[in-house]
């Protein structure tokens, strides 16, 4: 399947579609999941138009995941859970719906689900006040 460039990230990307942001540099965007699983829930996304992590050369990756592990470090510190999950789903069979690749980095705390994936929107205010704490934290 080719990449498609109307998805929603390609098109936050192109500034065409808005974002609670959090992070960028040359290679990545950081900004929070509009459907958070649980509070503080952060994407991190690559530049490159790419679906996978098939899709990607090596450096490409490397930018992605040095974003990530820089973002996880501050979302853990400023949202104060115990746990953090990291995930990458590749392909509709494995829960994508976003065909422009990216990371989720998710707050866990025990005994709290998280919640189901990209189902209900947050108070974009609740997510403007947690992107201040995160990027505080950077
Ligand atoms: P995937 O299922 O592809 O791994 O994850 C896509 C994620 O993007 C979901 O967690 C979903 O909540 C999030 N998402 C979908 N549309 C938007 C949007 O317009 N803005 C933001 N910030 N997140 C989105």
């Amino acid at each position: 399947m080719a990449y498609n460039d109307s998805n929603i990230f390609a098109k936050i990307l192109r500034g065409e579609a808005p974002c609670v942001k959090v992070y960028e540099d040359d290679a990545t965007l950081s900004f929070m999941d509009v459907m958070p699983q649980a509070e503080g829930h952060t994407l991190i996304i690559p530049k490159v138009a790419a679906e996978f992590i098939f899709d990607m050369t090596p450096d490409d990756y490397a930018a992605l995941a040095k974003t990530t592990q820089k973002i996880a470090a501050a979302v853990k510190q400023a949202i104060g859970s115990p746990g953090l999950m990291i995930a990458q789903l590749n392909g509709a069979e494995a829960g994508q719906t976003v065909f422009h690749i990216h990371n989720h980095v998710i707050p866990r705390w025990d005994g709290i689900d998280m919640k189901l994936h990209a189902r209900q929107l947050a108070d974009i205010k609740v997510l403007e006040e947690q992107a201040a704490r995160i990027r505080a934290a950077l």
